[in-house]
């Protein structure tokens, strides 16, 4: 059986718009703000902090990275630089993160009973032993998402002109927060993507194909640790946690 990893980072990272990072590896040219995966993180970029969490994992057989087509040729040689020649192959990435999964999913020599395993680029901090984890239950399961319960009191929402108003309370033991790696059987993962593309279904994540096409996805313990870099402040409370860890 193989493993395989897809790390979608073909993201704009419009939502880190703010002050400038401290520690920027790359630029936008749209923005002039460095997309949040090429940012670094103590002086290493997020996207290979991401990378080596999941070539620790025994048994993974090769890790795909999407990207921008215009930063093909600069992530692969960052992946080179870093030592995971042969073990990353870097691929064009989509519109949406939807569509970048796809174009990796397409290249993956995979079988049917083959793992595959989507994490997103900007969720650096994910741990070995939480991937190993996910790898075990979609063994058992077939698929198999991180996830953390809710603390805070889950309200429905609609929105209006004046704003947000709530429609109900939902019970937040029935909630969990959808985080990544999320991790499937190839051959499902396959037929969701074709049923999610000729309905021209989009969705945030891969768990919510698998839904749709009525599969059952089973839900393993996520942490605030595996958080997502996605707004200014982000990357501190990373760092803040990493050197944590490192201590
Ligand atoms: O923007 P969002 O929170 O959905 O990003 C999650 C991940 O998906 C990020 O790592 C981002 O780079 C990636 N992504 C992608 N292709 C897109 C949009 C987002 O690979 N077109």
């Amino acid at each position: 059986m193989q493993v395989f990893a897809i790390l979608p980072a073909a993201g704009l990272g419009t939502r880190m718009a703010g002050p400038p990072s401290k520690h920027p590896t790359d630029k936008d040219p749209s923005s002039g703000t460095p997309p949040k995966q090429f940012l670094s993180l103590d002086g290493v970029p997020i996207l290979i902090h991401s990378l080596r969490a999941f070539d620790a994992v025994e048994g993974m057989t090769a890790m795909y990275v999407a990207v921008r087509s215009t930063e093909v040729e600069r992530v692969t040689a960052q992946v080179d630089e870093y030592g995971f020649a042969g073990r990353v192959k870097v691929v064009e990435g989509g519109d949406n993160r939807q569509e970048s999964v796809a174009h990796a999913l397409a290249a993956l020599p995979a079988a049917p009973d083959d793992i595959v395993l989507v994490h997103d680029a900007v969720r650096p901090l994910i741990d070995t032993a939480t991937i190993e984890r996910t790898i075990h239950a979609v063994l058992e399961h077939g698929a198999a998402i991180v996830g953390m319960p809710a603390v805070d009191t889950i309200k429905q929402v609609e929105r209006t002109a004046h704003g947000a108003l709530i429609t109900s309370t939902i019970p937040r033991e029935f909630v969990v927060l959808a985080q990544t790696p999320q991790g499937f059987r190839y051959g499902l993962l396959r037929r969701a993507f074709a049923e999610a593309t000729a309905d021209g279904f989009v969705g945030t994540d891969e768990a919510s194909l698998m839904e749709r096409a009525g599969l059952p996805v089973s839900v393993v313990p996520g942490s605030q640790v595996n958080l997502k870099i996605t707004q200014p402040g982000d990357l501190e409370l990373a760092e803040f946690y990493l050197h944590q860890r490192t201590r």
